[in-house]
């Protein structure tokens, strides 16, 4: 068993399922979404990062790496991400906190004693663990199912974010103990799917739809981009799709376009992308959650 590694750990989230959760954001995704707000779980290895709102170029980190990885430009420090060892001796140099390494293996036991500090909260709202990435189903699932069932063994809750691009049998592995599949799906048109995560959206929506025959609970989530696949038809297909396959959905999640992964991109010292896009107009988003309530969808909401 290989242990994955692990960006963050949230607590009191309230957008990630039902109640209050912890949320674990898994290391390394098999897509690429041009809109990725965690752009630091895309690559399954560690990473450095820099905050260039806190650096104040003294220079101290670019003196004790061993790699000379760091040089100065413009005032701040910039990382070659190709020299950098991971090896973290610039993190205690900086005293403005500035630099990080994304990405830390926490051993189960050690994840587990660690999220059940929170139980007091889970128990008080109806919440729970929500484990989320990067794609959480791409990991080693040894570990992912060992995680899950020692949580499960306590009887806490515990939803699985995917975006759906992972092999069936791991979402079988897991069916278990999940309670709620929280259930992307990107691009009901394979094209824009392709061009703005990198794959096809055929694996995914084969997989919804073994899910729902398989009675997993399912809240299904759509980022979604103003022009680029947001419209009334688009959802229109969506729906045909859940009817036609017989998928039953508890919630819908419209979950509208927000930027904040640009800012991450320059933090892991990656190019910005070069995109315009902006989130669907209130009231296109007000049209687009009464049209899945006039088709049945009564739990339609914008936001998670
Ligand atoms: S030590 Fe910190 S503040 Fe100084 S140059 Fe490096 S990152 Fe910037
Ligand atoms: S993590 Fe190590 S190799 Fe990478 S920039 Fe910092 S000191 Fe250099």
């Amino acid at each position: 068993m290989s242990t994955p590694l692990v960006t963050n750990i949230q607590r009191y989230s309230i957008h990630d399922g039902d109640g209050i959760r912890t949320t674990v954001f898994f290391k390394g995704c098999t897509m690429a979404c041009k809109w990725c707000h965690n752009p630091e779980t895309q690559e399954f290895s560690a990473e450095p990062m820099r905050n260039g709102d806190r650096c104040g170029g003294c220079g101290r980190c670019a003196e004790v790496c061993p790699e000379h990885a760091i040089s100065l430009e413009n005032g701040i420090s910039v990382t070659d991400r190709e020299s950098c060892t991971r090896c973290g001796t610039c993190i205690d140099e900086c005293y403005n906190d500035a630099r990080s390494i994304s990405g830390r293996a926490y051993p189960v036991k050690e994840l587990v004693e660690l999220l059940v500090k929170d139980r007091m909260h889970w128990e008080a709202s109806g919440g729970g663990v929500t484990l989320s990435g990067g794609e959480v189903m791409a990991q080693d699932m040894d570990y992912i199912t060992d995680l899950m069932k020692r949580l499960h063994a306590k009887g806490h809750s515990i939803n699985i974010d995917t975006c759906g691009f992972a092999p069936y049998e791991n979402y079988e592995k897991v069916l278990p103990y999940a309670n709620v599949f929280l259930y992307d799906v990107k691009a009901i048109n394979d094209e824009v799917h392709k061009a703005n995560t990198g794959v096809s959206n055929k694996l995914i929506l084969e997989n919804l739809a073994k899910l729902g025959k398989a009675g997993a609970r399912i809240y299904l989530r759509m980022p979604l981009i103003s022009g680029l696949n947001d419209s009334t038809d688009d959802m229109l297909r969506v729906i045909d799709f859940l009817r036609e396959n017989s998928v039953p959905i508890l919630q819908v999640n419209l979950l509208p376009y927000h930027e904040l992964g640009q800012d991450k991109l320059e933090k892991l010292g990656k190019a910005r992308h070069d995109t315009n896009f902006a989130p669907p107009s209130n009231e296109h988003l007000n049209e687009l959650v009464q049209l899945f309530k006039q088709n049945g969808y009564q739990n339609t909401r914008i936001g998670g």
